[in-house]
């Protein structure tokens, strides 16, 4: 790529694979799964990692080379791997950095199948795990063993939107030599940039708002090149590569990332402001109200408050459950980070694998109720949310 941008609305824009003789405007799909060599030489240079270039799609692509470039830009990491799903990229991140006899410490509140990773598959290979809360940060390093080689977090956390001190966190991490691995689906690069903030590993799912209309599965692992190379040795030769044709959407799709976050953020905030003052609502948790109790950390590491408001009616599950069943516009399913709002019921979906004391630990009453503010109109969003509140009263 020619020229460095800074700001992140033009590295989104003007970072591109170069023209092709066609003189295309915007980066075409590249649907290959091998590329030609020059002559021997150059394969062999290729095969030897003495020059760059695409060999075979499993290994590179024109169009997911194009997605890295600007994510690590936008992230400030030196490079990094595009997965074909989320969890592709946390189980790489994992398998590739940790080895029988390691410790993986993590909190709590983790997406489930990052949970079912930790718990269920790595020690299989015996690689032990252990969890904090993410609300009493003066137990964390009591918690770190010798063998202790990653820190797994995710903040803001799922669903209960509780935050973690990245930076806090990482001098911990480098204090004891562990690498700490940021889970950054929530935020996006554009709220939040955990490796600027001293972390050594971000993992995506772009299948929330990177892509941000709910039609790829896709994830990255950015890092810097000491610690990509490891990972992409795994990658190389287990497979998790992403389609080109999701890479090239992505890359268009970040394109907009910004504008997109923006309007998310101020829906969701206008939507917890309205939520706050209604008599009907018992909690309502939002990382930039200032209510909420890890708001100063939230203002300092987050640009905006992200795209998630998580409240409880008053009225216990029957209401809840009343309350979902009356909305209109809201699509009701367990997805996030879409065009479209969306409104979940955690206990009962997302999260209904744990039993009720481990949803308590980790914030998730019975009535607590998740909704990833869209792109709608903000009134007739909040129009929806209104219209269910007072159906679901009698
Ligand atoms: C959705 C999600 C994942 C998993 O991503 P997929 O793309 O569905 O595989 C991981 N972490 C968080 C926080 C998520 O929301």
């Amino acid at each position: 790529m020619s020229t460095q941008y800074e700001n992140f609305e033009t590295i989104a824009i003007r970072n591109r694979e170069p023209k092709t003789a066609n003189r295309e405007h915007t980066t075409p799909i590249y649907l290959t799964s091998s590329f030609t060599f020059e002559d021997a030489e150059q394969a062999r240079a290729l095969f030897a990692d003495e020059i760059p270039g695409n060999i075979y799609t499993r290994f590179s692509n024109p169009n997911n080379n194009e997605l890295i470039q600007k994510l690590c830009l936008m992230e400030g990491t030196e490079d990094g791997i595009a997965t074909a799903s989320g969890m592709s990229a946390m189980f790489t991140s994992m398998a590739a950095l940790l080895k029988s006899g390691d410790h993986i410490l993590a909190c709590r509140s983790v997406f489930g199948s990052t949970h079912q990773i930790i718990t269920q598959i790595l020690p299989k290979w015996g690689i032990e795990h252990s969890y904090f809360d993410i609300s009493s940060p003066e137990t964390w390093e009591g918690m770190i063993r010798k063998n202790t080689k990653m820190i797994f977090v995710e903040t803001p956390s799922n669903p209960a939107l509780d935050i973690i001190d990245i930076e806090a966190l990482a001098k911990l991490c480098n204090k004891h030599n562990i690498l700490l691995n940021v889970d950054n689906c929530f935020a996006t690069p554009y709220l939040q940039n955990p490796v600027k903030l001293g972390a050594h590993i971000v993992t995506h799912s772009a299948t929330k708002f990177i892509d941000g209309q709910g039609r790829v599965i896709a994830g990255a692992i950015l890092a810097s090149k000491e610690i990509i190379k490891d990972i992409r040795f795994f990658a190389r030769h287990s497979g998790p590569a992403l389609s080109p044709f999701s890479g090239w959407v992505l890359s268009k799709s970040l394109e907009t990332l910004a504008v997109r976050m923006d309007r998310h953020c101020d829906n969701a905030l206008a939507l917890a402001e309205y939520l706050e003052k209604h008599p009907e609502i018992e909690l309502v948790k939002y990382p930039h109200l200032p209510s909420h109790p890890d708001y100063a950390i939230a203002k300092k590491q987050m640009k905006k408050g992200g795209a998630l408001v998580t409240f409880i009616v008053k009225g216990g599950v029957d209401r809840g459950r009343k309350f979902l069943n009356s909305v209109e516009m809201m699509s009701h399913t367990a997805n996030l980070g879409d065009s479209r709002t969306i409104v979940t019921h955690p206990a009962s979906t997302t999260h209904s694998k744990l039993s009720d004391a481990e949803r308590a630990q980790v914030g998730i009453q019975a009535g607590l109720i998740r909704i990833s503010c869209g792109l709608e109109h903000i009134n007739d969003i909040i129009a929806d949310v209104a219209l269910a509140l007072e159906k679901s009263k009698s």
